[in-house]
């Protein structure tokens, strides 16, 4: 994890910690919205799990070995979830990405859910997590992504984010990368 000042920790929350590091204020997500997404993780068996709001000039420091720009949004790995905020983001699409990674934590937590979700899951070997093409066929990140849609209202998915980044790559997708799993 990056070293930094320390995060201020986001208190409405009772079913997970939530931390927002510095340089992340604009993102803070409605408090409203916070309770209502705490309140289904509590209801779905999901288990403490730390989330921290991370500027996204932190990714290099965060994946050492995914350094490629705008290849992904947020990223679970044992120490918890990594949100990445820049303009490419609201403080709604956070939200939205926090539902979403919530939702692979609840997944987890069963493993008959997540054997059965294993099928459709793209086989391709060059096809990484992280890629555009892995969220549209996965099963998994599918249903996650209806989740976050189902509780925001809105789809704020990797369709809508990349139409944000694509002014930043000159009409570009980047293509897929190789390490981690990443959303
Ligand atoms: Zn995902």
């Amino acid at each position: 994890m990056p070293r930094d000042k320390p995060a201020v920790m986001d208190s409405s929350s009772m079913s997970f910690q939530l931390y927002y590091h510095p340089g992340t204020q604009p993102w803070r997500m409605d408090p409203d919205l916070v309770q209502r997404i705490s309140t289904w993780y509590r209801n779905h068996g999901g288990r403490p799990v730390a989330v921290h709001v991370w500027p996204r000039s932190k990714q290099g420091e965060i994946t050492p070995d995914l350094q490629a720009p705008y290849t992904y949004r947020a990223i679970t790995k044992e120490d918890g979830a990594h949100l990445l905020a820049d303009a490419t983001e609201t403080s709604e699409s956070l939200a939205w990405l926090l539902m979403h990674e919530l939702g692979h934590q609840v997944i987890r937590t069963s493993p008959i859910v997540k054997e059965a979700l294993k099928e459709g899951r793209p086989r391709e070997k060059t096809l990484h997590t992280a890629d555009d093409r892995y969220h549209q066929i996965d099963p998994e990140e599918r249903l996650v992504d209806g989740f976050a849609t189902a509780l925001i209202g809105k789809r704020l998915d990797r369709d809508w984010w990349r139409k944000r980044t694509l002014p930043k790559f000159g009409g570009d997708t980047p293509g897929p990368t190789r390490f981690g799993h990443c959303c």
